[in-house]
Order: structure tokens, then C-alpha cells, then sequence
């Protein structure tokens, strides 16, 4: 790590005037946790858990869970570790074909959808997260969450496996923050229907963006369609802001639009004020939101906000924060 970086990694992800932005890492394996560190992560904002299932020869057992999630938790000696529960199907197939070829895999079973239907694979990950909880800040996270229903059956889930544990004997703790992420346009729609049912949110601007403008971002034919800058996907973002901030639920904002410095600017514009981002890209983030007051980012917002066209909030960003782009 350069002397440059290091000392960046002391600093707080404070804006030129002073408002403190948490700044999480997203990983996806264990050992990522110490360049979390080294990069100076407030906490883990997104653990993406389904690679455990990607990068094992075999299906993940409990005890292998728990000692992953142990590990993370350990190191962050107390700073809050937000486990993501599978997010499997779609592009992110284990080895077990858990579904026959799908037609449309991202409108398929996948993520929340698949877990909640293969209780054999969700229930031993749900135990694993409340026992790591036993050793630091845990916080649980569903993703794809679609309507109230799936929230709920997954609640109930986590509920019956922490009253097995207690049966069992096994030390845990039950009571974990419970978040959702905000991922599908249904669930910003319905937002101020599930602020009332969890502890946190999550915006996950990579699948929200997918499918607000209908643009598989894989598919090389429409890529440049998709664009997270799209207004229609910033508008939606400022209502899950407005929503959480008259319901006092806590924000972030975790996917990859969050690690483009000019974009979380205009994030932290919108009233964003929690970021996670990929260890690689903290220094970079850290030092844009160092560099400006929020003013800056409020008048850069309310200007973006009256754009039509991605290309234009992408030429604005550009213009006005052209260095940090
Ligand atoms: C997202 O959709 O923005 C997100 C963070 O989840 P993933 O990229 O793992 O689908
Ligand atoms: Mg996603």
C-alpha cells in the first residue's frame, strides 16, 4: 500500500464541510475482508455469500457458512458486517442445477425466489448467520425482494431456525438488524409498506437499473442502453430516499453506481449518505467525497434531476466534476 494510500485510509469519508458519509466495502470471499481494512471500510455493506456456492467443489454445509462468515465478522472487530443471503440463479448458477433452463432467467427463479424455495439450501445459511452474529455487529440482508410476502416468509424463516437453535442449544443471537435490498422497481413502488417491515434498506442500482429500463446489461446488443445514470432510475433512487428519510430507515446504496466517483457525488446530492463499494475502488471514493461540500452536490443533483436523457446527466457529471469522472 503507497504512503498516500495509507494515510487516506485515516481519514474519514467526511465531505469538505464536514457531513460524515459511511463508507462499507462489498465482498465476495473472506479473505477480501483485510483489504476491506487496509482500505479504511466503516464496515461491510454488502456480503455477496452465494460465492462460497460458486467457488466450492462441493455444496456449502452449514459449518462452512459459519466459519466464513465468522472469519469476516471476527475481523471487523465489531464494526457491522451486513451478510446478503444467496443471491443465486440468473448468472450466478451453482453446481446443483437447481432450475431446468429458464426462458428469462433474470424474470426466473432466482435470488430471494430460489432461496425461499429451497429451504434445504436457505435454512442452513440463516443458521450460519445468526451464529456468527454471537461474534459482532451482523445484520442480515435479502436480496430480489419483490413483494411484502417474500419479506415476510423469509422473517418467518429466519425466526423458526433461531427457535431451533435454541432447542439445540447452539449459541446465536436472534435478535439482527433485518434489511432488504432495493433491487426490483415493484419494491420502490411499495417502498412505504416495507420500511415498516425492516431494519434497513440497500439499493442495488445493478438489477434496479436492469430492470427499470428492461436492458439485460450482459446482452451486447442494448449495454448501451443501460445506464444507472438513466433518470428514470435517479428518480426512483430519490423516492426510496425521500421514503427512508421520513421513515427513519437507514439508506445505502451498494451497487456498482456507488463506486463511479462523479455518480456518488450525485448520490450524496440526492441526500445519500451511506456507500459501499468494492475495496478496490474505497480510496478513489473517499477522496471525491473530500473534495466537495455537500452544496456542491445538492446543486449538482437538483440540476441532474432536471435532465432527460442519461447521455446529458453523464455529460453534466462530466463537465462539472470532470477530473473525478
Ligand atoms: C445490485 O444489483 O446492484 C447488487 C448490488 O447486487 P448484485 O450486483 O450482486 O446483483
Ligand atoms: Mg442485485
Amino acid at each position: 500500500l503507497s504512503a498516500r494510500l495509507a494515510e487516506l485510509r485515516d481519514l474519514p469519508a467526511e465531505t469538505a464541510d464536514g457531513v460524515r458519509i459511511r463508507l462499507n466495502a462489498n465482498i465476495e470471499f473472506p479473505h477480501e475482508t483485510s483489504a476491506a481494512i487496509e482500505r479504511g471500510a466503516d464496515g461491510i455493506g454488502l456480503y455477496r455469500t452465494e460465492f462460497l456456492y460458486l467457488s466450492s467443489e462441493q455444496e456449502p454445509s452449514e459449518e462452512d457458512h459459519y466459519q466464513a462468515y465468522s472469519q469476516v465478522v471476527r475481523e471487523m472487530c465489531g464494526r457491522p458486517v451486513v451478510i446478503r443471503t444467496l443471491d443465486l440463479g440468473a448468472d450466478k448458477m451453482g453446481h446443483r442445477p437447481l432450475v431446468e433452463q429458464e426462458h428469462n432467467p433474470f424474470l426466473g427463479l432466482r435470488s430471494i425466489r430460489l432461496s425461499l424455495r429451497n429451504l434445504d439450501l436457505f435454512r442452513p445459511q440463516l443458521r450460519a448467520v445468526l451464529r456468527a452474529a454471537v461474534h459482532g455487529d451482523v445484520r442480515v440482508m435479502f436480496p430480489l425482494i419483490t413483494t411484502i410476502a417474500e419479506l415476510r416468509q423469509a422473517r418467518m424463516l429466519l425466526n423458526l431456525v433461531a427457535e431451533d437453535l435454541k432447542d439445540e442449544g447452539i449459541p446465536y443471537r436472534g435478535d439482527i438488524p433485518v434489511g432488504m435490498m432495493v433491487e426490483v422497481p415493484a419494491a420502490v413502488v411499495m417502498l412505504e409498506n416495507f420500511v415498516r417491515e425492516v431494519d434497513f434498506l440497500s439499493i442495488g442500482t445493478n438489477d434496479l437499473a436492469q430492470y427499470t429500463l428492461a436492458v439485460d446489461r450482459s446482452n451486447e446488443y442494448v449495454a448501451d442502453l443501460y445506464q444507472s445514470s438513466d433518470p428514470a432510475v435517479l428518480r426512483l433512487i430519490a423516492r426510496c430516499v425521500e421514503v427512508a428519510d421520513n421513515a427513519h430507515t437507514s439508506l445505502a446504496v451498494c451497487g456498482e453506481m456507488s463506486s463511479m466517483p462523479a455518480r456518488a457525488l450525485l448520490l450524496l446530492g440526492m441526500g445519500v449518505r451511506n456507500l459501499s463499494v468494492p475495496p478496490s475502488s474505497l480510496p478513489r471514493v473517499k477522496k471525491a467525497i473530500r473534495s466537495v461540500s455537500i452544496n456542491q452536490c445538492q446543486e449538482i443533483a437538483a440540476r441532474v434531476m432536471k435532465l432527460e436523457a442519461a447521455r446529458d446527466v453523464d455529460m453534466y457529471l462530466l463537465d462539472r466534476l470532470g477530473d473525478l469522472v
